[in-house]
């Protein structure tokens, strides 16, 4: 596996992914293990480990891409709203060392919690037709 990192492998298509936007610069695909229904992660096909170390054009790529799959995520879960999440080393709970943004919808009347669900790969293949740009 490329640099031993699990998203340059899904970049690389070494490993499946339920893939909902893709273009030159970034990816975005449902997290296998979702804080809520329709959970995406976006992240820039070019590796780098967090938001120190990119380049600004890329980042400025990346938060623009955040903000077109919300858009839709928003309009097409539909969601009542959202959470932008990034974490930034490990004692801020990053585990994978490749720049994530995590977009999390919310849904009125659902706790706010930060906690990850064993994902249902039935659900999430659903999830990802419904959400394809
Ligand atoms: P972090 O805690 O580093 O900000 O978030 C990493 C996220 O990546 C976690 O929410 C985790 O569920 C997700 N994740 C880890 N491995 C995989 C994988 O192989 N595929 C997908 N789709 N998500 C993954
Ligand atoms: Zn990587």
């Amino acid at each position: 596996m490329k640099n031993d990192c699990i998203f340059c492998a899904i970049v690389a298509g070494e490993i499946p992914s339920f893939k909902v936007y893709e273009d030159d610069f970034v990816l975005a695909y449902l997290d296998i293990n979702p804080f809520t229904k329709g959970h995406v992660l976006v992240i820039p096909k070019t590796h780098s480990t967090g938001l120190l170390d990119t380049d600004d054009d890329a980042l400025a790529a990346v938060v623009m891409r955040v903000k077109k799959v919300a858009a839709h995520m928003k309009a097409s879960l539909p969601c009542d709203g959202f959470n932008i999440l990034q974490n930034n080393g490990e004692a801020a709970g990053q585990t994978v060392k490749h720049l994530h943004f995590h977009i999390i919808p919310r849904y009125a009347g659902e706790p706010l919690a930060f906690e990850s669900h064993k994902g249902d790969m039935s659900e999430l293949a659903a999830l990802a037709n419904r959400l394809r740009m």
